[in-house]
């Protein structure tokens, strides 16, 4: 038959291995999130890659029209030039003359703009491969993060394992009641359902006990609850009485 303090030992030890799991299945309940994030980081560097070679391509498509444009508008000048031979009077010669003035600042200015778009592009190129450059570091990078957290996950699991295999076997030296009432409070208690009192503060919600429940806990002859969070209460220096000095 096994002593109150024996029980007792057997339910701290189901505890502990109970908040280790806990933990352990936080850690595995974390990795989606962290691959999640993982991910949007390449998502993000290849958005910002994709923004940047739509600005590029949309930098060559209007310099690629504005420069047929401005073909156009050349071949024309160059026609009404050469129309200016065969006019007879000086009135419309000068209003053809006029005409071509005009027409060949605005080619001019488009001319200029042109030129400016050329300029632009060699920035947008540059900002392109840099973006080409990040973006490939970004995939690298979640490669190895990814393989990083299945390492993680595998290596979570496998301790999970044992920690149930270890509970199963803390388990067996605990009487059903005593582990129905562990499981009942450990539900509504935050997965803590036994817990040391020290001096007269009980670890579960520190809070005092009364000094009568100190001195029952003293005896470790009884299962005792907290009266204010109803944890299984235990004196920590009754149920593991410090080594006897000798000296
Ligand atoms: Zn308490």
């Amino acid at each position: 038959m096994s002593s109150l303090r024996e029980k007792l030992k057997a339910l701290e030890e189901l505890q502990r291995i109970d908040l280790e799991s806990n933990e352990v299945k936080g850690e595995l309940d974390a990795i989606p999130a962290r691959r999640a994030e993982v991910d949007r980081g390449v998502l993000e560097a290849r958005r910002a890659y994709d923004d940047e070679k739509s600005r590029m391509e949309g930098n060559e498509r209007e310099r690629r029209q504005l420069e047929s444009l401005l073909g156009l508008e050349r071949d024309k000048v160059k026609k009404w030039e050469g129309r200016l031979g065969e006019i007879k009077t000086p009135r419309e010669y000068a209003a053809l003359s006029r005409e071509i003035d005009i027409a060949k600042k605005a080619n001019e200015s488009q001319a200029e703009h042109v030129k400016e778009l050329a300029e632009q592009a060699g920035e947008v190129q540059k900002a392109l491969a840099a973006k080409g450059e990040a973006l490939a570091e970004r995939e690298e990078g979640a490669q190895s993060d990814a393989k990083a957290l299945d390492t993680a996950r595998a290596d979570a699991e496998q301790r999970l394992q044992a920690l149930e295999s270890r509970r199963a076997e803390a388990a067996k030296s605990v009487d059903p009641a005593l582990l129905a009432k562990y499981e009942h409070i450990k539900k509504r208690r935050g997965g803590v359902a036994v817990t040391q009192v020290v001096g007269m503060t009980c670890h579960g919600c520190y809070r005092n006990i009364p000094p009568q429940l100190a001195i029952t806990l003293q005896r470790a002859n009884s299962i005792e609850t907290c009266p204010n969070c109803n944890r299984i209460i235990y004196a920590a220096e009754a149920v593991n009485p410090p080594a006897v000095s000798t000296a």
